[in-house]
């Protein structure tokens, strides 16, 4: 088994400024993910796309290069293509590369797994040609892809984003379905104070949407009654928006109604979670530093809650310091001299959160959708079963994979926990804490026995 001082999951701006500030404190570090390149969801595959795409994917994008030259640091081994499945405790980890499993544990160990996309089912959207605006983002990051008569749907500034992308490109989306109200810019107006020390992300949004007005994107706001049409695949959404029905032929609908931090491994492990009013999510028990609710194992970046890549990047660089010193290779005094200066920039990036936050909650009709919706993709149980459910008695999110197999599938709840975590706290009238989440138990990626019993091989071979 691998042994090293710092073993970090994910190599976002978390995982690689956290493996960066430890090598140069003398720690040595494992870097795991499963992608093929360092960089994250926001810096994916920077070093091979910053040249032909930079332009189109924006400065926020090239400048992931420093994190990822960075990574060339001595003390850091960087294992790419390296899905990580099971966790211990005791910070021993398993996990897959090129189908062979390997095992690996560190002194401590850093989980920067990042966020997901919010679930968003909609009538009709499992419908092939539907997907979330963050995969049209990838397709376009990792392959030149852009997707063709496109409509983003949803709330947040990352629909803007993609949206300023597709346009950069020359195939602009056909408009921009939004949800959010003048209600809810007036309910931010009381964060106004923090957006304006924010004020880079009020002026880069402001950017984006001067330059969706000159592409003369249409913009349709505080959008209800949205649905997927389409005969085997998706042709046409429809929503209400000003009073007045609204139906868009096109070929791809993009959707998306913010970020939530991936808290699968987290989850898997036992660690204490809450529940975030604000951000509606389930968010894992941090200090300051990120250490979590088991003294050896720390969270950074938006799987700790959801702050963006900046924020990210900090939290990492504070945990990395942290473990420094719980290591000896740093002294408090050291520590906190160092840690000061990181504190200062990550309130600053914090900042306007609260306003974005309230500017763009996610659609509430999707949090809760009507019976018929499918909410749990891989097993088809619908909005309406986990209803029923409720009504036999059904209390948690885990009972239901016992009354109909609800977070049993491939992706073991990710895009169903937070849904089924909502319709069953609406249906037995509890809070969603009161009602909690799935178990998560690994593997908490797909893994074949292949793969394990390569992993046996291994462990006889020992001496
Ligand atoms: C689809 C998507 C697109 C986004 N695009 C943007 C954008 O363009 N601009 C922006 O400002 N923000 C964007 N965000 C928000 C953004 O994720 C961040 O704020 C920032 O990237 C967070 O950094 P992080 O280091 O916490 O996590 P991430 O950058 O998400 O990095 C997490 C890493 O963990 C790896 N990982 C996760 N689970 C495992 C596992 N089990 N085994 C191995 N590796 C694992 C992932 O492969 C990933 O590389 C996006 C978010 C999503 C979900």
């Amino acid at each position: 088994m691998l042994e090293t001082d710092l073993a970090i999951i994910g190599a976002g701006p978390a995982g690689m400024a956290a493996a960066y500030t430890a090598a140069q404190s003398g720690l040595s570090v494992l870097l795991l993910d499963e992608q093929s390149r360092a960089g994250g969801q926001i810096y994916r595959d920077v070093e091979r796309a910053a040249n032909t795409r930079g332009h189109i994917l924006g400065k926020d994008y090239t400048c992931g290069l420093a994190l990822v030259e960075n990574l060339k640091h001595e003390r850091i081994t960087h294992v790419t293509g390296a899905a990580v499945w099971q966790v211990g405790q005791d910070c021993e980890l398993t996990y897959s590369v090129a189908g062979k499993a390997c095992q690996a544990s560190g002194k401590r160990l850093l989980i920067a797994t990042g966020a997901l996309e919010r679930p968003m089912p909609v009538p009709g959207w499992t419908l092939p040609g539907v997907m979330t605006a963050g995969a049209a983002q990838i397709l376009l990051k990792q392959s030149g892809i852009v997707c063709e008569r496109a409509v983003l749907v949803g709330s947040g500034p990352l629909l803007y984003l993609v949206a300023a992308q597709m346009i950069r490109t020359g195939t602009a989306p056909l408009a921009i379905v939004e949800t959010q109200s003048f209600s809810d810019m007036i309910s931010a107006m009381r964060h106004l104070g923090g957006a304006l020390r924010g004020w880079r992300y009020l002026t880069k949004g402001l950017a984006l949407l001067a330059e969706i007005r000159r592409a003369g994107i249409p913009r349709f706001t505080a959008a209800t009654s949205i649905s997927i049409e389409g005969d085997g695949k998706a042709q046409a959404i429809r929503f209400t928006s000003a009073g007045r029905e609204n139906r868009i032929d096109c070929a791809t609908i993009l959707l998306h109604h913010g970020v939530v931090p991936n808290t699968q491994i987290s989850r898997s492990i036992g660690l204490d979670h809450h529940w975030d009013p604000d951000q509606r999510c389930f968010v894992p028990q941090t200090d300051g530093w990120g250490r979590t609710s088991l003294s050896a194992i720390f969270i950074a970046g938006d799987g700790g809650g959801i702050g963006g890549a900046k924020a990210a990047e900090i939290a990492g660089s504070l945990s990395a310091l942290e473990i420094a010193c719980d290591l000896g290779a740093m002294d408090k005094g050291e520590r906190d001299h160092k840690a000061g200066r990181l504190r200062r920039a990550l309130t600053s990036e914090l900042a306007a959160r609260p306003f974005i936050d309230r500017a763009y909650p996610p659609f509430v009709p999707a949090l809760t959708p009507k019976d018929a919706t499918i909410i749990c993709r891989c097993e088809e149980v619908t909005a309406g079963d986990i209803r029923r459910y409720a009504k036999l008695g059904c209390i948690g999110p885990n009972q239901t994979k016992a009354f109909g197999r609800a977070g049993m599938g491939p992706c073991q709840g990710r895009y169903c926990g937070l849904t089924v975590t909502e319709l069953l706290a609406e249906a037995n009238q509890k809070t969603q804490e009161e009602t909690g989440y799935y178990r998560i138990r690994p593997p908490i990626k797909p893994v074949s026995l292949g793969e394990l019993s390569a992993l046996a091989k291994t462990e006889s071979a020992k001496p």
